[in-house]
């Protein structure tokens, strides 16, 4: 028997337990993976609380990702003992996740630990923090540097924003901090922003130009938030949109594309390809401090993760939930 969080749905309810599995429920998959440390990401906790259509067929395990330890395997590229990393791919959605003590996945889907990493750093950073570094990176590839200008993070007292503002400042990069939460400005000083900005100032429709002011942005809100920030960038300015805290819509011009050549770039952690993740989890591993990285989590059992889940969608936690597995 295992620990786990198992999600059922019928036609009169939808409800999430934390219950104990037969080990042989588990789904197919080349390798067995002890989970040593999980996560509370965005997207679990709509699968949790069932406001969001993440997960695409029942009962399922959430937990779009997990660190642990190679438990059993049938690929040659896993031995018992390994220590494995593995971020999205579906896991969590459609195939039973990472909130349990045990799963079986895929060996395509996992990368090793990076050396410089515990599972629970590297759940501490976890989906968030990995999508933060790809987001960098997208930057990075666009030509941003520290010396093009201010980096504006939306979202930044959360998973993604926390991180991203975190790593920005130990690269050099100048990042300005949106939040709704002026009691986290103290905070978000800490983690190195340079200023804090009222997200209010943000949130309803603006005009479809504003003053230049952002080389670099990074939005984990979308919506009317995106749009301002697409229209407040700097001439040939980007922007890396990965989120939709705020809303799915985009009620934007394409004024800031045009006549400022912005650039919008998509940030997708799912499906990025192999190579991409072992860049930022190698960047990961080298350019985040790890001394912020605690300031920022928060540690939780596995049997607190449902109590947990609705007020991270409603804004009430604090940068990243690391959640240990054996409790
Ligand atoms: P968190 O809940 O930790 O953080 C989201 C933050 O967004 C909140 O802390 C809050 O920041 C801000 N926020 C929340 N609601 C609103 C609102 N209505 N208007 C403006 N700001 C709001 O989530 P994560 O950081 O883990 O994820 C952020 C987003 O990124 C989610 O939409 C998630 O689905 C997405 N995501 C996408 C990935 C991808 O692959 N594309 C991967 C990972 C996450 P504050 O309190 O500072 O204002």
């Amino acid at each position: 028997m295992f620990n786990a969080i198992l999600i059922e749905r019928d036609e009169r309810s939808y409800r999430a337990a934390f219950t104990a599995l037969e080990e042989t429920r588990l789904p197919d998959g080349d390798v067995k993976v002890r989970v040593d440390y999980s996560t509370l990401n965005y997207k679990d906790a709509l699968a949790i609380t069932g406001k969001g259509p993440v997960i695409r067929r029942f009962p399922m395990v959430p937990g779009i990702d997990f660190a642990g330890t190679v438990d059993e395997s049938s690929h040659p590229a896993y031995v018992i003992g390994d220590r494995v990393l593995l971020n999205g791919w579906g896991v969590g959605e459609h195939h039973w996740g990472g909130l349990a003590q045990l799963a079986r996945v895929k060996s395509e889907w996992l990368i090793p630990l990076p050396a410089a990493l515990t599972a629970r750093q590297s759940m501490a950073i976890g989906t968030a923090g990995y999508t933060a570094m790809l987001c960098i990176i997208a930057l990075e590839r666009h030509g941003v540097t520290p010396e093009s200008g201010e980096i504006l993070v939306t979202g930044a007292a959360g998973g993604v924003g926390s991180i991203a503002v975190s790593v920005l400042a130990r690269l050099g990069f100048r990042a300005v901090a949106v939040t709704g939460r002026p009691a986290e400005a103290e905070f978000l000083k800490r983690l190195g922003a340079t200023e804090i900005l009222d997200r209010a100032q943000f949130a309803s429709a603006g005009k479809p130009l504003g003053k230049e002011r952002w080389a670099g942005a990074i939005d984990v809100v979308g919506s009317h938030t995106l749009v301002n920030v697409c229209a407040s960038m700097r001439y040939r300015g980007v922007v890396a949109a990965c989120g939709l805290a705020g809303g799915m819509d985009f009620p934007a011009t394409v004024a800031p594309f045009i006549l400022r050549g912005v650039t919008l770039v998509g940030v997708d952690s799912v499906m990025c390809p192999r190579a991409d993740r072992l860049d930022a989890w190698r960047r990961l591993s080298e350019d985040l401090d790890i001394d912020k990285l605690e300031l920022l989590t928060e540690e939780i059992g596995l049997s607190q993760v449902i109590d947990h889940a609705a007020g991270l969608l409603e804004g009430r936690i604090r940068g990243r939930v690391v959640v240990d597995t054996r409790r």
